[in-house]
């Protein structure tokens, strides 16, 4: 099941639980909440960054034509340059 991540769309009227962020799981076929499932407030969906290091197709090859060099996290401090 995804997780989708919401956040309160009026921050001065919300509760600690979703004044922050908060992830809930719901089925895939679930509408998103709108609605603070703690203080009952209206609450708006976030669409999460994507991962530094996840697939983006597009993105990399973009990146390359642009001149850019990726650096590619290896550990800890570590980076490897890939192009
Ligand atoms: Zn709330």
């Amino acid at each position: 099941m995804p997780i989708r991540e919401y956040i309160a769309v009026d921050p001065t009227a919300s509760c600690k639980f979703c004044k922050e962020r908060f992830e809930q799981v719901e089925p895939m076929d679930s509408p998103p909440i709108s609605l603070c499932p703690e203080c009952g407030n209206k609450v708006q969906r976030q669409i999460s960054a994507p991962q530094v290091g996840g697939s983006q197709s597009g993105f990399d090859s973009r990146a390359k034509s642009a001149g850019f060099s990726k650096l590619e996290k290896l550990g800890a401090g570590e980076y490897e340059k890939k192009y």
